[in-house]
């Protein structure tokens, strides 16, 4: 019996609320809010049972503290935007709530990830008796649990992980992002970053690029070394790790879009100044492409999101793959999203259910890989992310 606020009605904050909903003897209230409440009546209508709705900035901590108190949620799962992460955990603080999210905090003006600002809040989670559980989604989230799990049960050592991040799946439109366009083009347009011999390496954007041979018939696809959030607390938490490194797929098409908007300046962050008001142009083109929830009838394909990972069992070398393969139709037919929102929806509601029931608990702010992986990974086969294992 608990009680879940969801914060943020967008692709994967309408999987959090199916997701939750589905598992009624656990979540028994759920609350989605988000900045406009009609998008949250719209997903409470696709639901089989009630839930309360309500609008909220989640920018202003006064509000977020008058909702939790009218609420009175156990955890917060926030799926709005990463430039929220410290306004909803101060409110948490403020009403005693755990709180759970999936993606690091960014400031608005600076595109880069770091858990620092996030960290920082341990102690104060620590002295209140409070969680918070940082980056539960796919990646970062079950690409942490996934090394965490071959760190348990596959190797003495991990020597060297490597995070492959497939969507095979196509929309049909001329360009478009799978989940937030402001938040996607910030972290492709970021310069690539890997950890190797206890240092960072960074690379120019997508300048190192490899070919990847995906299993179950995906086959041979173009994958781009870039940085991920991940990556630091990993290098952090698993020992001996020597070499770190974060791969994506991106079709020719969404590449060369890409480059004419970054060369003509739309995918700038910085305020321009147009008939005398301020815009910041990577927002306007967020505001003309496509809402990625529209994409959810449109995409047909599958994804595939691993952990390719080497290291040392009993004195000898080994390789292993353990990956995700997720269907984009069949998700729009359970939940109405694709699968990019769905793999990052499904882990969050998992998170959370690990944390109200005492599965998954501590006091402070923790990431993925802290926690005993065999719970998460039983409940990804139970909940529509069932995973396969390879020794190489
Ligand atoms: P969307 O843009 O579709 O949804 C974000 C939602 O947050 C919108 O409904 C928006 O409301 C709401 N929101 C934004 N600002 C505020 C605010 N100040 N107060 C209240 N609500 C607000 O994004 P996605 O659903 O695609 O992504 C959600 C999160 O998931 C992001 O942080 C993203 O980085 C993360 N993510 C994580 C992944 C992982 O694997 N770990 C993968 C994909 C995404 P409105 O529509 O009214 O503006």
């Amino acid at each position: 019996m608990s009680r879940v606020l969801i914060i943020g009605a967008g692709g994967v904050g309408q999987v959090v609320t199916h997701k939750c909903a589905q598992v009624s003897e656990i979540f028994t209230d759920i609350c989605l809010a988000s900045r406009t409440k009609e998008k949250c009546d719209r997903i409470a209508a696709q639901l089989a049972r009630p839930i309360r709705t309500a609008r909220v900035d989640a920018d202003n901590v006064p509000e977020l503290v008058a909702l939790i108190k009218s609420f009175k949620p156990d955890v917060v799962i926030n799926v709005a935007l990463p430039y929220q992460d410290l306004h909803i955990m101060d409110a948490c603080l403020e009403t005693n709530v755990d709180y759970l999210d999936t993606a690091n905090y960014e400031p608005p003006d600076d595109a880069r990830f770091c858990y620092k600002w996030q960290w920082d809040y341990n102690e104060r989670f620590k002295e209140k008796g409070l969680m918070a559980l940082l980056g539960s989604g796919f990646d970062p989230g079950v690409t942490n649990v996934f090394t965490a799990w071959a760190q348990k049960n596959h190797f003495d050592e991990i020597h060297e992980l490597d995070i492959i991040d497939c969507n095979a799946g196509d929309h049909g439109q001329p360009f478009a992002t799978n989940f937030n366009p402001e938040i996607n083009i910030r972290e492709v347009t970021a310069k690539g970053r890997f950890f190797e011999n206890d240092a960072w390496v960074e690379t120019a954007p997508l300048s190192v690029s490899e070919l990847y041979d995906f299993p179950e018939g995906i086959g041979p696809r173009k994958i781009y070394l870039m940085y991920h959030e991940e990556l630091e607390s990993l290098a952090k938490n698993i020992k001996h790790l020597k070499k770190a490194r974060f791969w994506m797929t991106f079709s020719d098409n969404y590449l060369k879009h890409l480059e004419v908007l970054q060369n003509v300046g739309m995918t700038r962050i910085d305020p321009v100044l147009y008939n005398g008001q301020e815009i910041v142009p990577l927002q306007f083109l967020k505001a003309l492409l496509p809402d990625p929830s529209s994409l959810g009838p449109l995409t047909k394909g599958r994804t595939c999101i691993g952990c390719l990972i080497k290291g040392i069992k009993a004195g000898k070398a080994k390789k292993y793959f353990v990956y995700n393969i997720c269907d984009h139709e069949k998700c729009y037919a359970e939940v109405g999203s694709q699968a990019i929102s769905y793999t990052t929806g499904v882990p969050a509601m998992i998170g959370a259910l690990l944390m109200v029931t005492g599965a998954w608990r501590g006091k402070g702010v923790f990431n993925m890989e802290e926690f005993d992986p065999a719970p998460f990974m039983d409940k990804l086969m139970k909940h529509g992310l069932p995973w396969t294992e390879v020794i190489l």
